[in-house]
């Protein structure tokens, strides 16, 4: 299997150059080039998500250097429980925060981390995975990376602008995570990667590595979980379901998307999403017109500019065919904590924001069977859940841990001269 850029289909890359490279030279994302065909009957005897996950992947897998490890690589990533629960005849939910930061990026980031890390020689470098993040994204990658051999991780995150249990588990590492809290937004911080990944004393002295959500390597393993997700319902039901899916960037969506390519039983695909209205906007027009990000309840989707809209539109360039496939669905913060607070009288289930998002887009489809995607741990955002719900909201074993850890973070001037000063200095 070659992949392809979404600008240009003709020049084909190995899967492992998309991992190491993230972005394809002229500025599109890596896509495979084909998507192979499966059925039911070609998961007959897996039962467990490793093994789906090695089955549905191996072909994206197939003549790469990586080729070989592919099982081991599904070991180490799923190796924490991703329960699809039943909440009502017509209602599950998949839960995918029970890694080791509590939201689904951990699945992406290990996955990623484990490539990797087997595509680097023993002697090589030392690897620095630099990242912006605006929260769970540098969490995830924090533990994915940490105590790795041959990588070190560099985190910028806005400082004030996180919840605190958030920066807590960016700066809970120590060892070979180092973070820094800019003063200035989320888009400095990624000003500042972007610069340091064209700066001279950058490019002599460390070998720069992108961990951001748009590597392909993040979104290949999603989409095991919604071919095991969509298996089992057809296994227990005959039917196909719906995934509605908290939606940013629309990495997750378009991991579900490829899964439903590739012929697993799945209805249609619901991007929710909360009060950011690009998406929703370009399903009502057709006209794909980006709009500043707006600040919402549920903060790890407040994109104005969701970069995998570009995948999306490369696998339906025909629109009437994108509408038949997928739909979305806009929460504005009012619908998501009404969400919240149903959702715990109906169903007896605590959701985060960004799964509030999925439960309201539900009552769109009600007469169909649906899956809700649950895309973080309700305790990661308890200042919002904790006074609508009125109780205190259990706090998962992973999330309790790094609580009580020291921190360890570093004050930045939000400029490339500032990291490159902090970095020059030896590791303390
Ligand atoms: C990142 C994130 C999302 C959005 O996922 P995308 O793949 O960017 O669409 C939703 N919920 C949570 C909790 C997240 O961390």
């Amino acid at each position: 299997m070659k992949f392809h850029s979404t600008r240009n289909h003709d020049r084909k890359y190995a899967l492992s150059y998309a991992l190491e490279h993230s972005l394809a030279e002229d500025g599109g994302l890596f896509v495979p080039e084909s998507f192979p065909q499966f059925t039911i009957k070609s998961f007959d005897g897996l039962e467990l998500l490793p093994d789906i996950a090695c089955r549905w992947l191996e072909p994206f897998f197939q003549n790469d250097r990586l080729q070989e490890f592919l099982p081991e690589i599904c070991r180490q990533t799923f190796s924490f429980p991703i329960p699809l629960k039943r909440l009502d005849d017509k209602t599950e939910v998949l839960e995918l925060f029970h890694g080791p930061t509590c939201a689904f990026k951990d699945v992406g980031a290990r996955f990623l981390a484990e490539c990797l890390s087997r595509l680097t020689e023993p002697n090589a470098p030392l690897k620095t995975v630099l990242v912006a993040t605006s929260g769970d994204t540098g969490a995830a990658v924090a533990a994915a990376f940490y105590g790795r051999p041959g990588f070190e991780v560099i985190i910028l995150f806005p400082r004030g602008k996180v919840s605190a249990r958030q920066e807590k588990q960016l700066t809970s590492w120590g060892q070979n995570v180092r973070a820094f809290a800019v003063q200035g937004d989320f888009d400095d911080c990624q000003r500042i990667v972007k610069a340091a990944f064209s700066d001279p004393w950058w490019k002599l002295n460390r070998s720069l590595v992108s961990a951001n959500s748009i590597n392909i390597g993040r979104l290949l393993p999603q989409a095991a979980y919604y071919v095991k997700a969509s298996l089992t319902h057809w296994r227990e039901e005959g039917v196909a379901p719906f995934l509605i899916v908290p939606s940013g960037n629309l990495g997750n969506a378009t991991a579900a998307l490829w899964a439903k390519k590739t012929g697993l039983p799945i209805e249609k695909v619901v991007l929710a999403t909360n009060a950011n209205a690009t998406i929703t906007n370009f399903f009502r027009t057709e006209k794909w017109a980006p709009v500043p990000t707006v600040v919402t309840l549920a903060n790890a989707m407040d994109v104005g500019n969701p970069s995998n809209m570009e995948r999306i539109r490369d696998l339906y360039p025909d629109f009437k065919k994108l509408k038949t496939d997928i739909d979305s669905v806009l929460a504005t913060d009012l619908q998501i904590t009404t969400a919240i607070k149903e959702s715990d009288i109906k169903w007896k289930v605590e959701f985060c924001p960004h799964t509030a998002t999925a439960a309201f887009a539900r009552t769109n489809f009600k007469d169909f069977a649906s899956i809700l995607v649950a895309t973080a741990h309700p305790a990661k955002f308890e200042t919002i859940v904790e006074p609508l719900l009125k109780r205190p909201i259990e706090i998962p074993l992973a999330l309790n841990k790094l609580l009580s850890q020291p921190s360890h973070v570093k004050a930045l001037e939000p400029t490339l001269e500032a990291l490159t000063k902090s970095c020059a200095e030896p590791l303390a």
